[in-house]
């Protein structure tokens, strides 16, 4: 696999927005529920009578690898290239999110992209000539209510954004884990698994809540030569985009709604301020994700954004505003 990464693409156009949709569930199909979605061409959708054109749309029947190819296999070269990457999923509750950035971890059928991910670089790694010196390290955390917890240490709960000598956001004290292969990342990740269940009491609801953030820090030095490149990637899984109806919630509920309503607006107005190249002013500091986020989106990194849609007609009216937030970047 690793021969065929190719050199860091030239990037033109920074945000590349992938809408990727979810077949009908079972139970959906025997409540009655329609798939109403369609697609009048191959990056096309249509919702509600409204036609959404976006860099690629990914029907249900798409295998898991597909999605890597077209969805985070360019950006994994780029970021052994030296340059950062974000790629993040987007959608309401159950559109698919988790399904798409994890999926089935140690599942060569049903991976998502982040294994697959993690695969490549190693491949790509074992590949190259010995020259090359690779030190690779991931941190995973979550934002919730806008406070960061460290999953990899649950006694971190609200580790702050510091900047770096050269200006750029980092979370202060979070975890770094040094890895040396696939299975060490996967253990990595199964332990900052654990860890948020220890911590909530309903796994589902409160990841529905939170945007959760696996970082993977490429480092390499050719000690020949002493160059050396940086690439960061951060894989999110944002929280559910789903409107919750004011009159329903109250309390708590509310105030995570109007949470997560602002931080994933902040991370649309910043999209979409960068598609528009209106790069003086992108309000990176309006929440702590895009500030984070802020060297690996727009400039020189990469960035591609998965739209998730749930194709059900009870749905329909989630799905709609989910596209309309991936057309904010175009
Ligand atoms: P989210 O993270 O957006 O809340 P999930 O990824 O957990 O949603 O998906 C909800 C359910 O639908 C899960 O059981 C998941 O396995 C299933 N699912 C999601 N996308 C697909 C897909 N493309 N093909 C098959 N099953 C899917
Ligand atoms: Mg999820």
């Amino acid at each position: 696999m690793a021969d065929t990464i190719p050199a860091a693409s030239d990037a033109e156009c920074n945000i590349k927005v992938v809408c990727r949709v979810r077949p009908l569930n079972s139970s959906e199909e025997k409540a009655g529920s329609k798939f109403v979605l369609k697609f009048p061409t191959d990056d096309s959708i249509s919702c509600g009578g409204k036609v959404f054109v976006f860099d690629k749309v990914l029907k249900p029947n798409v295998t898991q690898e597909h999605v890597y190819t077209v969805a985070a296999k360019p950006i994994v070269a780029d970021v052994l290239g030296g340059y950062n990457g974000t790629i993040f999923a987007y959608g309401q509750t159950s559109s698919g999110k988790t399904h798409t950035m994890e999926g089935v971890l140690q599942n060569e059928y049903m991976a998502g992209i982040i294994p697959r991910i993690v695969n490549d670089i190693f491949n790509y790694i074992y590949g190259m000539d010995e020259n090359l010196e690779f030190h690779i390290k991931v941190s995973y955390f979550e934002i919730y209510m806008d406070k960061i917890r460290d999953l990899l240490d649950i006694t971190k709960t609200n580790l702050a954004v510091h900047e770096d000598k050269n200006r750029v956001p980092f979370v202060k004290g979070c975890t770094e884990r040094f890895v040396s292969s696939p299975e060490e990342v996967m253990e990595t990740i199964d332990d900052g698994k654990a860890n948020r269940h220890v911590a909530v009491t309903n796994m589902n609801e409160h990841s529905s809540r939170s945007h959760s953030v696996f970082l993977i820090h490429v480092k390499q030095e050719n000690i020949e030569t002493e160059k050396k490149l940086h690439g960061k990637l951060y894989l999110v899984d944002l929280a559910g985009s789903e409107k919750v109806s004011k009159t329903g919630a109250e309390g708590a509920v509310l105030d995570e709604a109007k949470n997560i309503n602002k931080s994933l607006s902040a991370l649309g107005n910043v999209i979409s301020a960068l598609a528009d190249g209106n790069k003086s002013h992108v309000p990176y500091r309006d929440s702590k994700l895009t500030r984070i986020l802020q060297e690996s989106l727009g400039g020189n990194a990469r960035t591609t954004m998965i739209i998730c849609c749930s194709p059900a007609s009870y749905n329909e009216s989630e799905t709609k505003s989910t596209l309309l937030f991936g057309q904010r970047a175009k």
